[in-house]
């Protein structure tokens, strides 16, 4: 299997919602769509299913052009925010929905309904009123009654969104053991760094309407292309031009990043501690480095600092090594 999106456009009046979208999803791939919200990833998921029509561009399946098909024959399985099952329905016949209209006869159907709650975890829900189910139960017939019919792709749209914290952690890391099992491929769409970097190894963050960067999950932590998604990662240490006053003598052309977590607090560049919270076992340092005229954030666990006391005021010696610094390019 493999799903190309080439070039595709949707446009709401003077809003560009998809602008020149082009990828590619490998088969058992997990894909995440990264963006903040209205960045347009509900769009471009919903053009992908094929609920709305595409202005511009192709979406090929296998080879196969596939913009002009209704969603029906896409077999595509969707996975709403809001779950969206059919309250009047139990929970087999939510499940079936997808195989009745397939036209599968009943005992197949009864097997595979068996065989996708116990899939999801909730074997012998069958006779089960929807609205009796908690919102981390619905959301996993949600995803039962996706799979059902086989679908090629999955698509996801901020699944776990509705979810309490403590569920949404957990029903997060049952997800990706669900998607490594079946080896589907799938595209999800989130606004949440955490869930696209634990669901999926590639991650295509999106902005107004465009894709940004497309890259693995680690290689897109630590080489981020733009100042943009560099702070949209929630990297810490980033100098642009703001700071080219003060900065002398960088490493590297401005605008930079500086991976913190790469620098070791015994070293022989001259640095002034400016502050020190610490919680717990964690600590943040706030580091005034002089001959390049920057502050750095430094976290990580206590027992790492240096012997002897470190305390605000007091010169530290740093190591920086080549690699913790990374271009970038403007785009803010
Ligand atoms: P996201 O899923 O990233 O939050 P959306 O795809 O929902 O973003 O929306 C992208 C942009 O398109 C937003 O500016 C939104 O207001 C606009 N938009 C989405 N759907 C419609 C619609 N049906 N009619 C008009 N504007 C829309």
């Amino acid at each position: 299997m493999s799903l190309k999106l080439d070039n595709l456009h949707k446009h709401y009046a003077e809003t560009r919602a998809v602008d020149g979208v082009t990828v590619e999803l490998a088969g058992g791939e997990t894909l995440a769509l990264l963006g903040p919200s209205g960045c347009g990833k509900s769009t471009l998921l919903r053009l992908i299913a094929g609920l709305e029509p595409v202005d511009r561009g192709n979406l090929y399946l296998d080879g196969e052009d596939i913009t002009a098909l209704s969603p029906q024959k896409r077999k595509f399985g969707m996975v709403f925010q809001d779950y969206a099952l059919f309250p009047h329905l139990n929970v087999a016949q939510n499940i079936a929905f997808g195989l009745v209209e397939l036209g599968w006869a009943k005992p197949a159907q009864r097997q595979r309904v068996a065989e996708l709650l116990s899939l999801v975890g909730l074997k012998g829900f069958e006779r089960r009123r929807v609205q009796q189910l908690s919102g981390g139960q619905q959301q996993r017939i949600a995803l039962a009654r996706a799979l059902a019919p086989q679908p090629e792709v999955l698509l996801l749209d901020e699944p776990l969104s509705n979810l309490d914290l403590a569920l949404r952690e957990s029903l997060k890391l049952d997800l990706k053991e669900l998607l490594d099992t079946l080896q589907i491929s799938a595209i999800y769409v989130t606004h949440d760094q955490s869930e696209a970097f634990t669901l999926a190894e590639r991650v295509a963050v999106m902005r107004h309407g465009r894709l940004e960067q497309v890259a693995d999950r680690d290689h897109l932590f630590k080489h981020p292309r733009t100042v943009w998604i560099a702070r949209f990662l929630g990297h810490k240490n980033l100098y642009t031009r703001v700071h080219s006053e003060r900065a002398r003598e960088l490493p590297v052309p401005m605008p930079a990043l500086l991976h913190s977590e790469l620098v070791k607090l015994s070293g022989d560049l001259p640095a002034e501690l400016r502050a020190l919270r610490q919680t717990g076992q964690m600590c943040e340092l706030e580091l005034f480095v002089p001959s390049w005229g920057i502050t750095l954030l430094w976290q990580g666990f206590a027992r790492e600092l240096p012997g002897g006391e470190v305390s605000p005021g007091k010169p530290v010696g740093l190591h920086v090594p080549e690699e913790a610094w990374v271009p970038l390019e403007e785009g803010t």
